[in-house]
C-alpha cells in the first residue's frame, strides 16, 4: 500500500503553513474577485513582508504575493475583468 503525504506532514508542529498553500491557484487566478480574496488571506500571514520583498526582488511575473498583486515584477492595484467578446450574450 502507498501512503500519501503532503509537504506539511514533513514539518514540525510549530511551523506555520501559509494559507496560500491550501489553494495556490487562487493567488494566480484570472478572476479579479479571486485575486482580491487572495490579498485578504495575506493580511494575516506572518511572512507577508518577506514574501512581497522576495517577489519584487525576483520580479515575479504574476500573482498575489505578500498581499499585493504583481504584474511583470511591479505592484498593480487590481486586475481588470476581461472584456466581453463583441456579440456575446450577457
Ligand atoms: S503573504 Fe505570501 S506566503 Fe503569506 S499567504 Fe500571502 S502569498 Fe502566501
Amino acid at each position: 500500500m502507498i501512503a500519501l503525504i503532503s509537504p506539511s506532514d514533513l514539518l514540525p508542529d510549530d511551523v506555520m503553513i501559509p494559507a496560500c498553500t491550501d489553494a495556490p491557484e487562487q493567488f494566480f487566478s484570472e478572476d479579479p474577485h479571486e485575486l482580491e480574496q487572495a490579498k485578504v488571506v495575506c493580511r494575516v500571514c506572518p511572512m507577508r513582508q518577506a514574501c512581497l520583498a522576495g517577489a519584487l526582488e525576483r520580479r515575479e511575473p504574476w500573482g498575489v504575493w505578500g498581499g499585493a498583486l504583481l504584474d511583470r515584477g511591479r505592484v498593480i492595484a487590481y486586475k481588470r475583468a476581461p472584456r466581453r467578446m463583441a456579440g456575446s450574450a450577457a
